[in-house]
């Protein structure tokens, strides 16, 4: 955290612990003001800890909520949000509502440098990276949310809160490190939402240096790796970074972070006409041969103006060609597909609507 941080959120507990302090306070103050920024409360709605300390933090320009919700979009089985920053960014997330939870996608950068050829996030760059503190607000607000249309519906509704995070939105998470890794820690932690690792994905466009450094940290998030191609060549046409890091050395990462945290490697696959050829099926189950993987086939929900080339059902024939090299594999139900659910585009479309 820099030291001149304002935004409460990106303090954990033991920051928070010398914050108090430094006001003079006691040490429990602490737990208590955390499990306020937890239930993404500002400082009017605090009831326990005294007025005098938190107008003393509001007068020193404390953030209490660093996000607040722009527009929402409620689709079939997704919600998306568009939230705003307090230096006045727009941010994404996208809430998918399961049987068995709800996941929510979450951005670690506003735009990306990453400049993949088929996401609308990438297309105007990176902006700025998020803090910790602003990729925790987005789980705590739309936590906050839920929780409020519950109690809207009457106390004998039943709606779940976020029991899944996924890193998938705008961003490279790894490309934001220090703020995606202090994001996770303070995610897990008990005093925190107390989140199984179990239940977080985290999607990299494959930045080798990242990977190599995330198997050191022992977190057993599951890692995805969006590979989209399975030659150097067709992989550089789609994803510019592949051009700094071949499938060689990417493959190479993956295996130290496999050893390091033995988790399961999760590859994401867009499946287009271009890439789903009997040789393409070949080609990947070499490369995947003896991992401790599963391939997640995604019929694409392409950006604006882009024709859909790909049904699902082209995708269950691919996925019938991995079987063959006895690869598992899974289709991505296309959430949020009626919402502009594919990182970028939402926030694209109101930008350009707002400037009319
Ligand atoms: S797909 Fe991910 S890594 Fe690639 S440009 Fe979009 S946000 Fe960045």
């Amino acid at each position: 955290m820099s030291t001149k941080s304002k935004i409460l959120h990106d303090y954990d507990y033991n920051e928070l612990v010398t914050l108090v302090d430094g006001f003079g306070e006691k040490v429990f103050r602490a737990k208590q003001l955390l499990d306020w920024l937890i239930s993404y409360k500002n400082e009017n709605e605090i009831t326990n800890i005294p007025k005098k300390f938190l107008q003393d933090l509001a007068s020193q320009e404390y953030i209490f909520c660093p996000l607040e919700i722009y527009k929402e979009f409620k689709g079939k089985d997704a919600t998306k949000f568009l939230l705003k920053t307090t230096d006045s960014q727009l941010i994404e997330c996208v809430l998918m509502q399961y049987n068995h939870g709800n996941t929510l996608c979450v951005s670690t950068q506003i735009g990306c440098r990453m400049g993949c050829k088929f996401c609308a996030s990438g297309e105007s760059g990176l902006i700025r990276n998020l803090s910790n503190g602003e990729i925790l607000a987005q789980v705590l607000l739309v936590n906050r949310w839920l929780n409020d249309k519950k109690t809207d519906l009457g106390k004998n509704s039943f709606e779940r809160m976020i029991t899944n995070v996924v890193l998938m939105g705008s961003g490279e998470p790894f490309d934001n490190y220090q703020n995606v890794v202090k994001f996770l820690k303070q995610i897990i932690s008990p005093q925190g939402l107390c989140i199984s690792p179990r239940n977080i994905s985290l999607s990299t466009s494959g930045l080798v240096p990242g990977i190599i450094k995330f198997a050191d940290e022992g977190l057993p998030v599951t890692l995805s790796i969006s590979l989209h191609a399975t030659t150097d060549e067709n992989r550089c046409k789609i994803m510019p970074i592949a051009k700094a890091y071949k499938l060689k050395e990417l493959f190479s990462a993956i295996d130290e972070y496999e050893n390091k945290i033995g988790r399961r490697v999760c590859f994401e696959y867009m499946v287009t006409p271009e890439n789903s050829t009997i040789k393409d099926a070949e080609r990947l189950g070499k490369l995947l041969s003896g991992k401790n993987c599963f391939v997640n086939l995604i019929v694409p929900n392409f950006t604006h103006g882009q024709a859909q080339t790909t049904t699902k059902e082209q995708a269950y024939k691919f996925g019938g060609m991995l079987k063959k090299y006895g690869l598992t594999t899974t289709i991505r139900r296309s959430l949020g597909a009626d919402i502009e659910g594919a990182c970028g585009q939402l926030k694209r479309r109101i930008l350009n609507e707002d400037k009319k």
